[in-house]
């Protein structure tokens, strides 16, 4: 027998946190799946200083827990799983999580992004024996290491920074001569002694048979190969959207985002999407928050419009 609610949100970053704070206030007793990473991307990040309210900052997985706190005093009923399948063809909505199938009249998809890889075999044979896409979680195990970040990016700056609370030295390799970060990021980065850049540098091979021992690099303005010793690679290149169970129920653009429709609303009525999961442009913690909130009340509205 499929379990019912009104409103079921699927993810746990900011976007579905904040769509589940306001519908659970709202009283439409809103189911949450957590997914594979509770708290999304927040959870995996250090410092967040440029979420209002914080003026000290915050760590990105206290703020997580305090907005599942928030979401569960309202009432939120978070299911710490994966949805595996959906059907959105008919309605009530259709969810597979486990063994159980979960029905809702409307759905807020709240997926995220997750990290990207560079499409290497050594890259993907050594992750976990040295290879990470999570400085946050993996930093503390390189201790007196030398390692590289790959990524020009404001996520590059920001995980090296943070690195160099553990590690000897850090190499960033950024594969155009000019780096994505904000101006403000680089500065930081590059007022810290222990990190380098090697610009227009691509990683040809991670090295190393059963832990990482060093990476094989390309100049690509001179097609110079070298290695560099390291024990670690930190990959931050960007994030790809979590919507492969949305193919074929949900359109997508080529990339992979949803399209949004009328508002918040994907092609599917009924079926809304906010975060990381749509937006490509700004990315930010508290857009995704903003669009979760402009989620829920185009889904509150339309459940109301389906009882006219
Ligand atoms: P970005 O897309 O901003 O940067 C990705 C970086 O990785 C770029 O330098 C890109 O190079 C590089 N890259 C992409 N693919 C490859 C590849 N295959 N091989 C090598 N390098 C590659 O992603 P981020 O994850 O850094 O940031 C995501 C968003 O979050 C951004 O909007 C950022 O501003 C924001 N953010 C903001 C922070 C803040 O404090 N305000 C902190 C952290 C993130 P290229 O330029 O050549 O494409």
């Amino acid at each position: 027998m499929a379990k019912t609610s009104k409103l079921t949100i699927i993810g746990s970053g900011n976007a579905g946190y904040t769509a589940a704070i306001y519908a659970s206030r709202a009283q439409l007793e809103p189911t949450l799946f957590t997914g594979l990473e509770p708290g999304g991307q927040l959870s995996l990040t250090t410092d967040v200083e440029n979420f209002p309210g914080f003026p000290e900052g915050i760590q990105g997985p206290e703020l997580a827990q305090k907005m599942r706190k928030q979401a569960e005093r309202f009432g939120t009923k978070i299911i710490d799983m994966v949805v595996e399948r959906v059907d959105f063809k008919s309605r009530p909505f259709s969810m597979w999580a486990g063994a159980d199938q979960y029905q809702s009249e409307a759905v807020i998809v709240a997926t995220g992004a997750s990290a990207k890889w560079l499409g290497l075999d050594s890259e993907q044979r050594l992750r976990g024996k040295g290879v990470s896409s999570c400085a946050t979680c993996d930093g503390f195990f390189f201790r007196g290491k030398d390692v590289v970040v790959v990524g020009g990016g404001d996520v590059s700056l920001q995980d090296s920074i943070f690195l160099t609370k553990f590690v000897t030295s850090i190499t960033v390799l950024v594969r155009k001569d000019a780096f994505r970060a904000s101006t403000y990021m680089q500065e930081k980065a590059k007022k810290n002694p222990k990190i380098k850049f090697l610009m227009n540098t691509e990683v040809v091979e991670v090295l190393g048979e059963h832990s990482v021992a060093g990476v094989k690099i390309k100049n690509n303005k001179t097609n110079e190969e070298s290695e560099i010793l390291c024990r670690g690679v930190f990959v931050a290149i960007g994030h790809a959207p979590n919507t492969d169970i949305f193919k074929g129920q949900l359109e997508l653009d080529v990339k992979g985002y949803v399209v949004l429709k009328d508002g918040m609303m994907t092609s599917v009525p009924g079926v809304f999407a906010a975060g990381d999961v749509h937006d490509h442009e700004y990315r930010q913690a508290i857009t995704a928050a903003g669009a979760g909130c402009a989620a829920e009340i185009d889904a509150e509205r339309w459940l109301e419009k389906q009882e006219q």
